[in-house]
C-alpha cells in the first residue's frame, strides 16, 4: 500500500521509538558504529550498505532522509550525496565505461554538461547531445550507447522532454535512463513511475528549500542502490553529512507547501512579465501559449518556481542596469529556497565564442517566498532601465 503523503514526510523512517520519541530526528554525527563481538561486526560489514558501519557508508540520519526520497519517488531505494553533481555523476558513472556512449537533452545543467563533454571523454566514454524529443534520441544511438540523460524540464530555458516516449526508444534498445528532476521534485513530477531507471536531484534546491545545504539524492531500485554503493558512492566518497541530512528532513516537512506557494506566485509574476513591453519572451512552459503546454500539463502536476526571460534589448549596460536595479531578486546562482534570485546568462555565457550560447540578454529569475505583488513591483522598478 501506498503511503500518504504527509505519513511519507511526517513519519516514515524516523524510529522515534528507538529515540525517546523525539519529534525532531537525532544527528549522528558519529564516523563509526561499533560492535559487541566480532561475529557481529563481521555480519554487518557484510551488508554495510543497509546497516549503520562507518558513516562513509550507511548514517541513521542520513537513511532517514533516503527513506523518505526513495518513497517520494516511488522507487525501492535511494542514496544521498554531498551535491546534486555527485549524484549526477555517480548515476551515470556506475554505468558505463571505456568505449561507451550517452544521449543527453542539450543545454542540460553546467556540471551535468562539463562531465558528459569533458570529464568523461577523458576515460573514452562519449556523448551526443541532442533537441530532446523522443525521435531526437532515437536518431543519435549509436551500437556502443548504454545510456540516455533527461533534463525535464532542463536548465535555463525550461525545454521538456516527453519522459514516457524517451523511455519506450531506451527499453526498445535495453538502455538505461537517468532523469534529473531538479526542477520538479517528486511532487510534481514521478519519472520513475514513467519508467525512468535512475531519478537524479539537487537536493541543494527545493529540498533544502533555505538555501542553506548543498547537497544530492538518487532514488532507484534496489539492485542498482547496490551497485552504486559499491562503486561511486564508496570509492569516491562524495557523501552527505549527517548535520545536512538533518536540515534536509527539515526541509522535506514544508515541501508542500514552498511548492504550492513559489509555483503560484512564478505563474502570477512571468503573466504579469509577458505582458510588459521591455520583455521579448518568457521561457516558462506553464503559460498557455508556450509551445510545450501540453506535455507540460500531462507530466508536471503544478508549475514551478523558477522561469527565464529575455530583455528587449541587446544593450549590455540596459541589460546589466536592470538587473543592478532589482532589490528583493537577489543576484546569485541557485533557487528553491524561501528567497527571489535572479541569474543573469550575461555573467557566463561565452556567446561571443559559441554562437548557438544562451544570448546575453537571457536572464533567470525564481521567485521566493516574497509577496507577489512586491516582486511585480520590483520588477517593474527595474524594467524602466530599459529605454527605447
Ligand atoms: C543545481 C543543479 C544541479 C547540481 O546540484 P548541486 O547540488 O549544486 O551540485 C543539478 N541539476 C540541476 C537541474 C540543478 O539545478
Amino acid at each position: 500500500m501506498d503511503l500518504s503523503l504527509s505519513d511519507i514526510l511526517n513519519h516514515l523512517g524516523e524510529q522515534r521509538q528507538d529515540h525517546y520519541h523525539s519529534v525532531a530526528p537525532p544527528i549522528f554525527t558519529t564516523v563509526n558504529f561499533t560492535f559487541p563481538s566480532v561475529e557481529d561486526m563481521r555480519e554487518k560489514l557484510k551488508a554495510e550498505y543497509a546497516h549503520p558501519f562507518y558513516t562513509r557508508g550507511h548514517n541513521p540520519t542520513v537513511e532517514t532522509f533516503n527513506q523518505k526520497m526513495a518513497a517520494l519517488e516511488g522507487t525501492e531505494a535511494a542514496l544521498s550525496f554531498g551535491s546534486g553533481s555527485a549524484a549526477v555523476a555517480a548515476a551515470v558513472m556506475a554505468n558505463v565505461g571505456q568505449g561507451d556512449h550517452i544521449v543527453c537533452v542539450r543545454d542540460p545543467y553546467s556540471w551535468t554538461n562539463k562531465l558528459l563533454n569533458i570529464m568523461l571523454p577523458r576515460f573514452g566514454v562519449t556523448a551526443t547531445m541532442v533537441e530532446g524529443t523522443p525521435e531526437s534520441y532515437q536518431a543519435a544511438i549509436q551500437p556502443n550507447t548504454k545510456l540516455l540523460f533527461i533534463e525535464s524540464p532542463n536548465s535555463f530555458t525550461f525545454e521538456l522532454q516527453d519522459i514516457p516516449g524517451i523511455v519506450a526508444v531506451a527499453r526498445q534498445h535495453g538502455l538505461l535512463t537517468v532523469c534529473d528532476n531538479s526542477y520538479c521534485t517528486p511532487l510534481n513530477q514521478q519519472p520513475a513511475r514513467m519508467g525512468v531507471d535512475i531519478v537524479v536531484h539537487s537536493a541543494t534546491k527545493y529540498i533544502s528549500g533555505h538555501g542553506d545545504a548543498v547537497a544530492g539524492v538518487l532514488c532507484c531500485s534496489k539492485d542498482m542502490h547496490r551497485k552504486i554503493f559499491y562503486s561511486e558512492f564508496m570509492t569516491l566518497g562524495g557523501v552527505l553529512s549527517p548535520f545536512n541530512a538533518y536540515l534536509l528532513l527539515r526541509g522535506l516537512r514544508t515541501l508542500p507547501l514552498r511548492l504550492e506557494r513559489v509555483g503560484k506566485t512564478a505563474m502570477t509574476v512571468a503573466s504579469w512579465l509577458a505582458t510588459q513591453p521591455q520583455i521579448a519572451k518568457v521561457y516558462y512552459p506553464f503559460l498557455p501559449d508556450h509551445p510545450q503546454y501540453a506535455l507540460g500539463q500531462q507530466q508536471i502536476k503544478q508549475p514551478g518556481g523558477m522561469f527565464s526571460i529575455q530583455l528587449n534589448t541587446k544593450d549590455l549596460s540596459q541589460i546589466d542596469a536592470f538587473c543592478n536595479r532589482l532589490r528583493l531578486f537577489l543576484l546569485g546562482a541557485s533557487w528553491g529556497g524561501y528567497e527571489s534570485l535572479a541569474f543573469p546568462s550575461s555573467t557566463f555565457t561565452q556567446q561571443a565564442t559559441r554562437p548557438d550560447g544562451y544570448p546575453l540578454n537571457l536572464i533567470r529569475l525564481y521567485t521566493g517566498l516574497e509577496e507577489p505583488s512586491e516582486l511585480i513591483a520590483d520588477l517593474a522598478h527595474a524594467l524602466a532601465a530599459i529605454t527605447e
